[in-house]
């Protein structure tokens, strides 16, 4: 997704996809883009109704008397486009993308090989040599493994503390709950 310091295919496109998604995170994409920026600001909480296609796991908070469920994504400008896309469509976390982003436009499928995604919008037909194959095999299965960090993560804090805490306490929680993992 989006451009690199290098180009690539990406460099004929006008970053479509960082403009067309909401980018929902794991614990541990939060974790490196905090490491990486130093704040929090940019993570939000998407309405579950507003995020299509949402791929895992959803949080609660409760909010005037009501839970409400939650996606958590990367902020968007006025324009919709990711807070982290900058200047000739350069992203300027790439180091520390998601690994949705490392992903698109592809995905596994059932036999663990990779494919296209499901109407995904990038003008690009990729050619991939072995070794980027390899790549992005390796990034789906890390992002397999955080996703489902996230969803037990999610699950607990629905669980014990969604009724009394808001946005703020949900990314710390995860931040701690991925700090105590690379610990073990
Ligand atoms: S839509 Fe495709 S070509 Fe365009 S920036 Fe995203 S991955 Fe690259
Ligand atoms: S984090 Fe970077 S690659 Fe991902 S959507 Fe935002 S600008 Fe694009």
């Amino acid at each position: 997704m989006s451009k690199g310091e290098n180009g690539g295919p990406c460099a004929q496109c006008n970053a479509l996809c960082c403009r067309n998604y909401s980018v929902c995170l794991t614990a541990h994409d939060l974790q490196r883009l905090f490491k990486k920026t130093g704040r929090l600001d940019w993570a939000a909480a998407a309405k579950a109704e507003s995020v299509k296609n949402p791929p895992f796991h959803s949080f609660f908070l409760f909010e005037k008397g009501i839970f409400k469920e939650y996606f958590l994504c990367l902020a968007r400008d006025a324009s919709e486009a990711c807070v982290f896309l900058g200047e000739k469509n350069k992203c300027v976390v790439y180091s520390s993308r998601p690994t949705v982003c490392r992903m698109y436009p592809f995905e596994l499928d059932s036999t663990g090989s990779l494919k296209y995604k499901k109407n995904h919008r990038c003008p690009v037909l990729w050619k991939l040599g072995g070794q980027e194959v390899e790549r992005f095999l390796a990034d789906a299965r890390q992002r397999q493994r955080e996703l489902d960090d996230y969803g037990v993560w999610c699950r607990e804090w629905n669980a014990l503390h969604a009724r009394k805490k808001g946005l703020k306490s949900f990314l710390k929680f995860l931040l701690g709950k991925a700090k105590e993992e690379g610990e073990h």
